[in-house]
């Protein structure tokens, strides 16, 4: 049967000249990097080699660029590292409604732990207004994080700006770019960025490993304690092969992003116009424009989430819904909330997001199987009996 993946914002496949990047330090230079010896040098040198390509991919220095495990340790520590280095400065921090739970968890541990966080709102259109943040500022505020672009709804946030802001009052600025790196152009200068997160696996890369971007002054703690790996700043033995994979993937993807870019957004535009001819009583969701070219975000009124996506695999198609099951708990995503839709409505969304393996010949039969789908579900919702019925 047909297999089409709709679900790039979870994770891309393994890009077949990356993984042929990483082979030789999975097999010949398994080498500690630590070493003073030939193999384990090799290793050093693939690795610092590695830095400087991602360096050179966000316009900043290769001793700024500290490999981690995923956007998840990336994140955390970003978090947690401002949070402990600077608690006699002020224990205030901010961040926006829908930031990614490796973000949005972290706070919440942090208020555990003493700190006053602020939880900015997002706009109805899914993109927070930079003047709202300014607002929650205060003399010790000692950080401001807000991603770059968000996983469910593909929002693109004035991240300039914001990083204007902070660097205005003397503020860190961290931003979770997972979604955004690999698909966006990135300058961290320009962009007064402090700390930047991001995760091999969203870029056709291998999962497992990530980055995080520390400007040069920028003070944080260490959230891995143990040898003197990564200037001493994150110890543990480097993933060489998954570091060597993560910079080979992030220069392919920016060596062929408006290529790659162009040919998702077609895709993503046809599949849109087709469901919104198809199927009445949708709600799209988030900015139209500033948005991920490769994101489609639909509540459809009537139907539950989980079930159209257990129905779309039935059909071949992997995509994914920001409703219950999938999260683990009974409530519906908290972005589609952020937008102010109600509970039985953010129910039953659908997200669809495209990649460079992604295929125009393939736009009917998707728009086909969901229209299909919504349809069958809909015909057995006695919401929607009453609904049709009072409509006449
Ligand atoms: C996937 C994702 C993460 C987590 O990255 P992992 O490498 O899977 O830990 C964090 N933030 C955003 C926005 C993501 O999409």
């Amino acid at each position: 049967m047909k297999q089409i993946y709709l679900d790039h914002a979870a994770t891309t496949q393994l890009d077949e000249a990356v993984l042929k990047k990483m082979m030789p330090y999975m097999r010949d230079y398994y080498g500690n990097p630590s070493s003073i010896y030939t193999i384990g040098r090799e290793s050093k040198r693939a690795i610092e080699e590695a830095r400087d390509i991602v360096a050179s991919c966000f316009n900043c220095k290769n001793s700024e660029i500290y490999f981690t495990s995923c956007g998840t340790e990336s994140d955390n520590w970003a978090i947690k590292g401002v949070c402990a280095f600077n608690k006699n400065k002020g224990k205030h921090i901010i961040t926006s409604n829908i930031e990614h739970h490796a973000v949005l968890d972290t706070f919440l541990y942090m208020k555990k732990q003493g700190y006053e966080i602020t939880v900015v709102p997002v706009e109805k259109n899914g993109i927070i207004d930079p003047l709202k943040i300014e607002k929650e500022i205060r003399k010790d505020t000692i950080l401001i994080s807000v991603m770059f672009a968000n996983n469910e709804i593909g929002t693109i946030q004035p991240i300039a700006e914001i990083g204007s802001i902070a660097r205005k009052n003397n503020i860190i600025f961290h931003t979770d770019a997972v979604q955004a790196a690999g698909t966006i152009p990135i300058d961290v200068k320009e962009m007064n960025i402090d700390l930047m997160s991001i995760s091999a696996h969203k870029f056709y890369g291998p999962k497992g490993v990530g980055a995080l971007y520390i400007r040069r002054g920028i003070m944080i703690d260490n959230l891995f304690h143990g040898g003197g790996q990564e200037r001493t700043r994150r110890a543990a033995t480097e993933n060489i092969s998954g570091i060597i994979g993560l910079a080979e993937a992030l220069k392919l993807s920016l060596e062929n992003m408006d290529y790659n870019n162009n040919h998702i957004k077609k895709i993503r535009d046809a599949v849109k116009r087709g469901i919104e001819q198809k199927i009445p009583y949708i709600i799209y969701n988030g900015d139209p424009s500033q948005r991920l070219v490769n994101n489609i975000n639909f509540c459809f009124r009537f139907i539950e989430g989980e079930a159209l996506i257990l129905m779309l695999d039935f059909k071949g198609i992997s995509a994914s819904s920001g409703s219950a099951c999938t999260s683990g708990s009974l409530d519906p995503s908290h972005v589609l909330l952020a937008l102010g839709l109600p509970h039985e409505i953010a129910h039953g969304s659908l997200r669809l997001t495209f990649g460079r393996d992604s295929s125009m010949e393939d736009v009917d039969y998707i728009v086909d199987s969901i229209a299909q789908v919504v349809d069958r579900l809909r015909q057995m919702s006695p919401l929607y009996e009453t609904f049709v019925k009072e409509q006449g």
